[in-house]
């Protein structure tokens, strides 16, 4: 018999409960027993959806109250020092965590907060371990076993999940050691305190352990392929079974390495890379079961079961009872349930809903799709199938997907028609002399200050309380005063402030035909917060122009040059959910066509500076380094596809904003930006090295203004910064500028910033 599991559940909740609960118990409205026992409650409600589907097995381990990482840091008792008496512990409590998490907690002294990035490749963000060298580690955490108890208590059949040992340190960083520390020092450490929970559940009458180990989809250094086989060798003594859990990838050159590990089950991700389905089934010892990641967790696409049933076939033919089932990877990556997203108010349509499957839907997925490939389907299951082949026949055929005038069109581009009309430095003197701006020329990157009069304008209108004429009459309002507050200020180069857009991707996705939005479908993103991707469903088009009116409304209210701003076509498809029917690059074409109409008709409005957002450039790039060129490639592609409409005299902007540039560089300098943005403050400049080593050949504006923290910068530490980027960048290529947007500070912090940014340009153009 084919069994059916998953290796997570979204942990929010339908109604986004958990965030609901944890940030009232922020705030001091709830106690921290009433917090636990939403978290009892959820885990409950969660345990009995994925029973109730039918699952083999319930899967506990994959709550948190703010990230699964975070969890298993606490469990090895891995807490920073500045939050701890000791090393390791006796018990790391649920405060401490939340400290690590945000710098503060209802109890205990506030400290500087873990870092916080990006698990693999998704949008998901975990607490960053931080490992030095001689670090202890001991079981300094109940909350696993408290919840096998509570899972056992409720009379489940369950398996347990956790983050294996070599993964959580792949995902951890050195901090203060020797300068040639490796964290993998640490594994020696760290094996026994896995041993002893291993031992503890093997105790608890569990019989299976979920191992996460995806750093083996990534390229791992020779000395980190021999930390599995001794790891392996070591925790494969425990006395429950182990299956080690791959996903987000292929195993590629890991793949003889993983299939060899002592444990007696793989998972692997059968939806990311198919074609590794073979080459696991001809190479997996006979003793070992096979997690089959079928159904995609990191998507909201409705599976085929039809195609599934018979590519599956060959591995139940070969593997027998020994064959599992199961969505490539934990369904944290995607909403709960889409049977939320029906009756008053919804915003997905019949037949759209019914191309899609939220977490709760692919557990009926996962377990007819096992019964159908034992032939052992329920009526129930026949039923499921004959829907899904018809919702995904209706979907091929849809003419809400394919419209031949985009597929035209595409076919049409020319290389050629990604080149601007002449290189940089023809352009720039062009620019100038429209600019006519001084050396050191100030700007900002877009958005100022989202004050609550604001939102709660946007919020009203949503409701239906105010009309669009009075809606978009408050934002005018607030646009006329953000023009004059920069005029002021004296900036160079204004914006208009962006206080129209409730986020940089929705904004553009909602006056996109091809993208939709669900009324729910909230998935994580770091502790309590979520996030709700736009659909992409069909071919991209741009019905109406779509931020002309208001940046020439802004335009119309000074002399200065006004700086129209987009988000670009690499962060609007990262930062959404996107079709499957086709390739990302292609779909990353068709937006990067309806961003350059909006581009020249930008520039046939008179506005002379066009800044394309791309801060989700760099997440892109595939887990493995050998696929980066390829993704470069088409990217680099887009952006540039929707720049290069406009004339030499009209100067385009990117931005960025993450700090690490050294590897893409190259790419980078083929955006051929006439200038770009970035994060540099906290860096103090040392990332312009990059671009220097480089000889980056256009303009920069290295972030002076770190605009993550309240503080107010001096005028004379951003003339040392700036001194610092004249090491490195003549000049005549330097612009001022904060390091992001503003739109999370207040007035009364950006005022004064600003109003030391403008003096500090002062000083330099009297210096240089
Ligand atoms: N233009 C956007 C803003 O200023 C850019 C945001 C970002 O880079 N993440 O808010
Ligand atoms: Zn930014």
């Amino acid at each position: 018999m084919t069994l059916a599991h998953i290796l997570g559940y979204p942990r929010i909740g339908a109604d986004r409960e958990l965030k609901k609960a944890t940030e009232a118990y922020w705030k001091g409205d709830i106690d921290q027993a009433a917090l636990e026992a939403e978290g009892r409650a959820l885990r409950a409600r969660h345990w009995q959806d994925q029973q109730a589907a039918g699952l083999d097995f319930i899967t506990v381990g994959d709550f948190a109250f703010y990230d699964q990482v975070l969890n298993v840091s606490a469990l090895l008792g891995a807490v920073p020092r500045r939050f701890t008496e000791q090393d390791a512990p006796a018990v790391v409590d649920l405060d401490t965590t939340f400290r690590m998490a945000r710098g503060r907690a209802p109890t205990g002294t506030p400290a500087a907060a873990c870092e916080m990035t990006k698990y693999f490749d998704t949008n998901y963000h975990y607490l960053v371990p931080e490992l030095h060298e001689g670090q202890r580690f001991r079981l300094s955490s109940e909350r696993l076993f408290d919840e096998v108890e509570e899972a056992k208590g409720a009379g489940h059949r369950i398996k347990v999940t956790l983050t294996g040992p070599l993964t959580w340190l792949w995902l951890g960083k050195e901090k203060d050691g020797r300068e040639d520390f490796s964290r993998l020092e640490l594994l020696d450490a760290i094996l026994p305190v896995y041993g002893q929970v291993l031992a503890r559940l093997a105790g608890q009458g569990v019989e299976w352990v979920q191992l996460d180990e995806p750093a083996l989809v990534q390229d791992l250094p020779q000395a980190w392929k021999e930390a599995y086989e001794t790891a392996y060798n070591q925790l494969g003594n425990a006395p429950v079974k182990l299956l080690l859990a791959t996903y987000f990838g292929a195993l590629g050159d890991n793949l003889r390495l993983t299939v060899g590990l002592p444990v007696d089950g793989l998972h692997i991700d059968a939806v990311r890379a198919p074609e590794q389905l073979t080459a696991v089934l001809d190479n997996l010892p006979s003793y070992k079961v096979l997690s089959v990641g079928a159904i995609d967790g990191r998507n909201i696409w409705r599976a085929d079961l039809a195609l599934l049933r018979e590519r599956l076939s060959e591995a139940r033919l070969r593997l027998g009872d020994r064959l599992w089932l199961a969505p490539s990877c934990s369904l944290l990556h995607v909403p709960v349930d889409l049977a939320r997203e029906v009756g008053e108010g919804a915003t997905l349509d019949p037949e759209l809903r019914g191309w899609l499957a939220f977490a709760r839907q692919k557990l009926d997925e996962v377990v007819s799709l096992a019964r159908l490939i034992d032939q052992r389907a329920t009526p129930e299951d026949r039923q499921r199938l004959a829907e899904a082949s018809e919702a995904l026949e209706a979907r091929r055929a849809s003419t809400r997907i394919h419209r031949p005038d985009v597929a035209a069109r595409l076919a049409a581009t020319t290389a050629a028609d990604a080149e601007r009309a002449s290189a940089y430095p023809e352009r720039a003197p062009k620019q100038a002399r429209r600019l006519q701006l001084p050396l050191f020329p100030t700007t900002t990157i877009g958005s100022f200050p989202q004050t609550g009069d604001i939102r709660a304008t946007r919020r009203a209108f949503k409701a239906g309380e105010i009309t669009l004429e009075a809606y978009e009459a408050c934002m005018r309002e607030e646009i006329a005063h953000v023009v004059a507050r920069q005029e002021a200020l004296g900036l160079d180069v204004p914006v208009h402030g962006e206080a129209e857009r409730n986020d940089m991707v929705e904004y553009f996705g909602e006056q996109l035909d091809g993208v939709a939005f669900s009324r729910f479908g909230w998935v994580q993103s770091y502790g309590s917060r979520c996030v709700k991707p736009p659909v992409i469903f069909g071919d991209i088009t741009r019905p109406a122009a779509m931020t002309v009116r208001w940046s020439e409304y802004a335009q119309s209210l000074t002399d200065k040059p006004m700086k129209g701003m987009l988000t670009g076509p690499v962060t609007i498809l990262q930062w959404s959910f996107v079709r499957d029917d086709q390739p990302r690059a292609t779909t990353c074409r068709q937006i990067a066509l309806a961003l350059r109409d909006e581009v020249t008709d930008l520039e046939a409005a008179g506005i002379a500076v066009i800044q394309i957002d791309e801060p989700a450039l760099r997440e892109g790039l595939p887990l493995r380094q050998g696929d980066w060129q390829d993704y470069l490639d088409w990217a680099v592609n887009a952006f540039k596809l929707s720049a290069a409409g406009v004339r030499d005299e009209t100067q385009i902007h990117t931005h960025m904003c993450y700090s690490e540039f050294n590897d893409i560089i190259g790419a980078i300098a083929a955006l051929d930006a006439d200038v770009i943005t970035i994060e540099t403050s906290r860096s103090d400049m040392e990332l312009l090295d990059a671009f220097q080593e480089f000889a980056y050949p256009n303009e920069i504006g290295p972030g002076v203004y770190d605009i993550h923290t309240p503080n107010i910068p001096e005028v004379d530490w951003m003339v040392a910064l700036m001194e610092k980027a004249l090491d490195r960048i003549p000049a005549q290529r330097l612009w001022v500028n904060p390091d992001c947007g503003l739109k999370t500070r207040g007035w009364a912090e950006v005022e004064p910033a600003l109003t030391h940014m403008v003096e500090a340009a002062r000083v330099l153009r009297r210096r240089h």
